[in-house]
């Protein structure tokens, strides 16, 4: 990407109603879009089949996967070697994905690992600490995972307690709230290192929640962090939460696993949207913005939880996307796609967090 010819200013609006005129827009919602090639990072959590369907990806389907990838000519790469040399290099990313799993369940071990190795494909295990060390049967030992990162895996922070990063305790400070994050994420990064001898620099959250000041906090103590966000990473930049492409249930699915290898990315320049909807923030705005090029702006598709988006254009080159229904209490996402010239499709996600009508947070399912 050219860096001069784009830029990215993305923030997200709620609208009370949407009869607000789109001028709320201007405070700052826009995407352009770049013609790169992609990263394309898979979040896997079981290979399994007797684990909650929505996490779990069964072993023939996973080995399908990997079967895919090597038929397909695709290089599985180290994911922090990627983002440390082909991110900042120059390589082109084509046909480049990366593998993850996210809690350290045991399948990994006893399923995913062997036909990794069968495949030679490098993969990242990002692990919460207290799970290992409370000796579950259901969570890797501290033995397996050595075991692993001595045949090439990379054993990454998923933090201490697996908690919801985002949410304040009664009458907590900003301030302490921080710091009670960052000691979580370090302490895991301590356990780790005390165990295999070192950690990764790289963090993937807690059920993909973040919001701004967090993350310039953890990039302040550099790491690399990873949501649950669909969509591929671009070549020339590298958002701040990196979205990865959640596999379980049917979106292990592998005529969808053919499109979501194949994609090519929304361009990000870090800047963080702020995913906690207000109270009023019912239908939160999305901007999209493209700078000149070949677009086939009229495919431009977005989905919310209530079916396709509304997408009204707010200039000859920018739209804003919004849902049709209002969005309800828990997690939620918009997605955006548009097909190239050549039928792949550039993707984005954003994900939303709407606090229950008494201020509560939402239980997680
Ligand atoms: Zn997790």
């Amino acid at each position: 990407m050219n860096s001069t010819s784009f830029y990215t200013d993305r923030c997200r609006l709620g609208m009370p109603r949407l009869k607000s005129t789109l001028g709320y827009l201007l405070l700052g919602l826009i995407i352009f879009v770049s013609p790169v090639n992609a990263l394309v990072i898979l979040q896997y959590h079981h290979i399994d089949t007797d684990t909650p369907a929505i996490t779990s990806t069964s072993p023939e389907v996973f080995k399908a996967h990997l079967e895919y990838l090597k038929v397909h000519d695709y290089e599985v790469v180290v994911l922090e070697q990627a983002l440390q040399e082909k991110i900042a290099g120059t390589d082109p990313l084509e046909r480049t994905v990366a593998i993850t799993f996210d809690d350290a369940f045991t399948s990994i071990f006893e399923t995913a690992f062997p036909l990794l190795q069968d495949y030679q494909y490098p993969f990242t295990i990002f692990v919460s600490t207290d799970f290992i060390s409370e000796n579950s049967k259901q969570y890797l030992s501290w033995q397996q995972l050595s075991e692993m990162a001595g045949a090439g895996a990379t054993i990454a922070n998923h933090t201490r307690s697996h908690l919801h990063m985002v949410r304040k305790k009664p009458g907590e400070s900003d301030a302490i709230w921080l710091l009670r994050q960052t000691q979580e994420v370090e302490q895991a990064q301590n356990i780790i290192e005390t165990h295999l001898g070192s950690a990764s620099r790289m963090l993937a959250l807690p059920y993909g929640e973040y919001e701004p000041q967090l993350i310039y906090r953890l990039k302040a103590l550099s790491y690399s962090i990873f949501g649950q966000q669909s969509g591929a990473v671009s070549a020339a930049d590298l958002p701040a939460v990196i979205p990865r492409f959640p596999m379980g249930g049917r979106y292990s699915d592998l005529s969808t696993f053919a499109t979501k290898v194949n994609t090519r990315a929304f361009p990000d320049q870090g800047k963080v949207i702020n995913p906690i909807l207000g109270k009023h923030q019912v239908r939160p705005l999305l901007g999209l913005s493209f700078p000149d090029g070949n677009w086939r702006l009229k495919d431009l598709a977005c989905y919310g939880p209530g079916g396709k988006l509304t997408l009204k254009k707010t200039s000859a080159s920018s739209f804003a996307a919004y849902s049709q229904q209002d969005l309800t209490p828990g997690r939620s996402r918009y997605n955006c796609t548009m097909p190239d010239q050549n039928g792949r499709f550039y993707w984005f996600s954003q994900i939303w967090m709407m606090k229950r009508a008494n201020g509560a947070w939402y239980p997680e399912p």
